[in-house]
C-alpha cells in the first residue's frame, strides 16, 4: 500500500490510472477504522481494479465546541487493517494541503442539509459536501462507498454528485453492528462501560418502532414508543430527534407511507450517537 500525503500527487496517480482504463473504488473516512469502515473497503476491493482509502479528520465539518480535537486517531492501527485488505493507496492529506490560507469555496446542498442532524450541527453538511467534492476531484473514483449508518449524509452526497455532474457511482453499504445491535462508530470509543450498556437502547428503540410500523403502520405511535424507550435511562442526556421520516425528503411522516426511515440522534453523557433503519 502506498501512502500519499499531497493532493497533487494523488491526483497525478489517479489521472494515470484513469488513462489506463482502471476502475477506482474510493472509501473516504476519518480513520480510527472499525468493521463498518472495513466492510466498505472489502466491497470496494471486490468491485474495482484499484482501491483508494482516504483518512482525513475534516475540521470544517465540526461545529464550534464539537469533538474535532479529541476525535480518535490511530494511523498505525489503520494502516495495518488497510494493508491486510490489499488497499492500493492510502490518501492521508494534512489540513494545510486541503485548506491552504485563503481557502474560500464551499459546497452547500440545500434543503436536505437543514433536516435531522443539520438542525443540531450547524455547517456540518456544508463541511461534508465540500470535502467529498474535493476528494472526488482529487481521487476521480469510478465508484465511491458510503455507509447507511450516516443515512442523511448518503442522500446529500448523492444529490451533490448528481447536481454537480460527477461521473461516479455512489454505493451505499449496510450498517455494521456490534453483537448487541449498537451501530459501530469511531465515537463509541468515548463511552464508558455504563454508557456503552445504555447505548444498546438506540437499536432497541429502532427495532420497536419497526415492529409498530410493520404491524400497524402507525408512525406517531412508533415515535412515541421510541421516545419512551430512550427516556427510560438517565444516561441518555439528550434526545435530539427520534421518529419516522420520508427516506427521500427527510420530512417527518405522520401517516401510512410505503417506505419509512426510522432515525434518531441522542447524547449518552457527552457522546452524540446516531442510528437509523430503512423500512420498505
Ligand atoms: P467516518 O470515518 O465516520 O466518516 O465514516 C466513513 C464511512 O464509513 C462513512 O461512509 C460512514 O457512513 C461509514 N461507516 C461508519 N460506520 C459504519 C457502520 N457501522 N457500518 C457501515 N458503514 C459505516
Amino acid at each position: 500500500m502506498e501512502i500519499v500525503r499531497v493532493p497533487r500527487i494523488m491526483s497525478l496517480i489517479t489521472k494515470e490510472l484513469q488513462i489506463k482504463g482502471k476502475s477506482i473504488g474510493f472509501v473516504p473516512t476519518m480513520g480510527a477504522l472499525h468493521e463498518g469502515h472495513l466492510s466498505l473497503v472489502r466491497r470496494a476491493r471486490n468491485e474495482n481494479d484499484v482501491v483508494v482509502v482516504s483518512i482525513f479528520v475534516n475540521p470544517i465539518q465540526f461545529a464550534e465546541g464539537e469533538d474535532y480535537e479529541k476525535y480518535p486517531r490511530d494511523l498505525e492501527g489503520d494502516k495495518q487493517k488497510l494493508e491486510k485488505l490489499e488497499v492500493n493507496y492510502l490518501f492521508y492529506p494534512d489540513v494545510q494541503n486541503l485548506y491552504p490560507e485563503g481557502y474560500s469555496t464551499y459546497v452547500t446542498v440545500e434543503k436536505l442539509s437543514d433536516k435531522l442532524c443539520g438542525r443540531f450541527r450547524s455547517g456540518h453538511f456544508r463541511g461534508v459536501a465540500t470535502i467529498v467534492c474535493k476528494l472526488f476531484n482529487i481521487v476521480r473514483p469510478t465508484r465511491a462507498y458510503f455507509g447507511q449508518k450516516d443515512y442523511q449524509q448518503t442522500l446529500i452526497i448523492k444529490r451533490m454528485a448528481e447536481d454537480l455532474d460527477f461521473d461516479v457511482d455512489i454505493i451505499i453499504c449496510p450498517t455494521v453492528r456490534e453483537l448487541d445491535g449498537l451501530a459501530m462508530s469511531s465515537r463509541n470509543l468515548y463511552l464508558n462501560e455504563k454508557e456503552r450498556q445504555a447505548a444498546t437502547l438506540l437499536y432497541r428503540s429502532l427495532k420497536e418502532a419497526e415492529k409498530i410500523l410493520r404491524e400497524e403502520m402507525a408512525p406517531d405511535k412508533a415515535k412515541r414508543r421510541m421516545i419512551e424507550i430512550l427516556s427510560s435511562d438517565p444516561l441518555v442526556s439528550e434526545i435530539q430527534y427520534a421518529g419516522v421520516y420520508d427516506p427521500l425528503t427527510l420530512e417527518e411522516v405522520n401517516q401510512k407511507n410505503n417506505k419509512y426511515l426510522i432515525a434518531l440522534a441522542v447524547k449518552i453523557g457527552d457522546t452524540r450517537l446516531i442510528d437509523n433503519l430503512l423500512i420498505e
